[in-house]
């Protein structure tokens, strides 16, 4: 694949501070498809720099003005669609079709949307004898993972731009063309020089350069728990902003009233999507005891089908630590029912589409996000067992409730720690709040909830 030797500073590529590379692997089969520069805090400062010099240009710039740039990128992104799509399914290994449908399809959406907003939100308000503004914070430094490396990268750029604020972007080492084809959109866009920045480059050195640089005015992070409570830290210290989207371990509350055959299949293919790897998946699925073992038997028959279809995890660490919590599962006393830790197939970062049932809330694969293709299957008793069972993590990031009325599903909903629940089936919505209740994060991205993270209030008062 080709890929740039160099950063996106300025408006230009270019060369990097140090002549070191990171290889990009296709984690299908294993092979090396190119290098980037791996970034040191040289690169991050100069790329700081840019973004500082660009502020105040684009923060005075019309929000109508922000939006037709932002609607610029939208459909460059639109018109390089299939290419990046190729792109994400070389460096991720996600099966085409589910690349172009959501990897690419949902950022060009949210994308939309933030053009939109910025055209019609309400960046001034009158309350009182006080006119309120909301100006944009400054310059961001963001961190994203690679699960959906496009979408990470445009949950944060996308509102950042809207607000008026500019940008330096690490993306994952894992998924790091992406980010530069992300970079080509932004200049074919005519995005002016500064506002958005990327520095290639590993966690601990480009990553950790940029979450504590004192020209960043607010960090936005996505990723695991371990690495974000660090940069919540560093970012604390300094009293400065930080938005942190974290790990998840999400329920499937199925109640006695539902269409159980619905529910579970709906629950195997959100585990099963994006070869288990969304912070958002719904790991734990909880059944009432009379309808347990129909439940696993439905579930074990949907994880095998996606036996043939599913992508690999993104390399060779994740494969294995995947693998041995399958491993702890089963030495816990869980049972397992389809797949198992077994390596699948002779090349790639496979793992077989699996169902341990039998698990109890204290085991590990019911508390950690394991981050693969693994389905938990619980047990409870009533309905208040159901809830303790569903809020017992440290996480509360998503979750679904299934019951015959939506009212009852509603109510069980309400009950929940947790930041997004659907109800029913209901479908994801790129314009509602999304992040977490307690270890899952701070703060929200999307929709006019994702913007106003973006932002800070002025008021003047007469
Ligand atoms: P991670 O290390 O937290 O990576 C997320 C981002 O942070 C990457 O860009 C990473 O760079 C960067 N980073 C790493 N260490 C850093 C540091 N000290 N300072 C600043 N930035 C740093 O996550 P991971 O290693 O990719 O995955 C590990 C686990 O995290 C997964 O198994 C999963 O449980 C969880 N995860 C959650 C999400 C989510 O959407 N919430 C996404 C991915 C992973 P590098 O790419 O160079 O590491
Ligand atoms: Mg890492």
């Amino acid at each position: 694949m080709k890929a740039h030797d160099g950063m996106y500073i300025d408006g230009e590529w270019r060369p990097a501070a140090t002549a070191d590379t990171i290889a990009v692997v296709n984690p299908a089969d294993e092979q090396v498809i190119a290098h980037v520069p791996a970034g040191t805090a040289e690169d991050v400062d100069a790329a700081v720099r840019a973004a500082r010099t660009a502020f105040p240009g684009w923060a005075a710039t019309p929000p109508a003005e922000r939006a037709a740039h932002l609607a610029a990128l939208r459909d460059v992104l639109t018109a390089r669609a299939d290419e990046i799509a190729e792109t994400v399914t070389a460096e991720l290994g996600s099966p085409l079709s589910f690349s172009q449908k959501v990897q690419v399809g949902l950022p060009i959406a949210v994308a939309g949307s933030y053009a939109e907003l910025a055209a019609t939100y309400a960046f001034e308000e009158k309350v009182g004898n006080s006119t309120v503004y909301q100006e944009p914070v400054g310059v961001v430094g963001a961190i994203t993972p690679w699960n959906y490396p496009l979408h990470q990268i445009v949950a944060k750029v996308a509102p950042a731009l809207a607000a008026g604020c500019t940008v330096v972007l690490k993306p994952a080492e894992d998924t790091p063309l992406t980010a530069q084809s992300f970079a080509e959109a932004v200049d074919e866009a005519g995005i002016p020089a500064g506002v958005f920045n990327l520095v290639t480059g590993l966690g601990p050195v480009a990553g950790q350069a940029l979450a504590s640089h004192e020209g960043v005015d607010l960090v936005s992070f996505t990723g695991s728990t371990a690495v974000g409570r660090q940069i919540g830290a560093t970012a604390g210290a300094a009293v400065k902003r930080v938005a942190l989207e974290l790990g998840g371990k999400s329920a499937n509350v199925i109640l006695p009233s539902a269409d159980l055959a619905k529910a579970v299949n709906v629950g195997v293919a959100n585990v099963m999507s994006n070869s288990g790897q969304t912070c958002s998946a719904w790991t734990r699925m909880l059944v009432h005891a009379s309808q347990y073992e129909e439940a696993v038997e439905l579930a074990a028959d949907a994880a095998a089908k996606y036996g043939e279809r599913i992508g690999p995890v993104v390399n060779a660490k994740q494969q294995q630590r995947v693998r041995s919590y399958i491993e702890t599962g089963v030495a816990e006393g869980a049972r397992l029912v389809t797949g198992g830790p077994e390596v699948p197939r002779e090349q790639g970062y496979f793992v077989s589409p699996t169902v341990l049932a039998d698990v109890t809330p204290e085991m590990t694969v019911a508390q950690e996000e394991i981050f693969g293709p693994v389905l938990a299957i619980l047990r409870y008793e009533d309905e208040e067992d159901a809830l303790r069972i569903a809020n017992g993590t440290v996480y509360g990031l998503a979750g679904a409730v299934w019951a015959g009325e939506e009212s009852e599903a509603v109510a069980f909903a309400r009950r929940l720690d947790t930041g997004q629940v659907n109800i029913n089936g209901g479908r994801f919505n790129p314009l509602a709040p999304f992040g977490g209740y307690k270890q899952s994060g701070v703060g929200r991205e999307l929709g006019s909830h994702g913007l106003s993270e973006y932002l800070q209030t002025k008021s003047l008062q007469f």
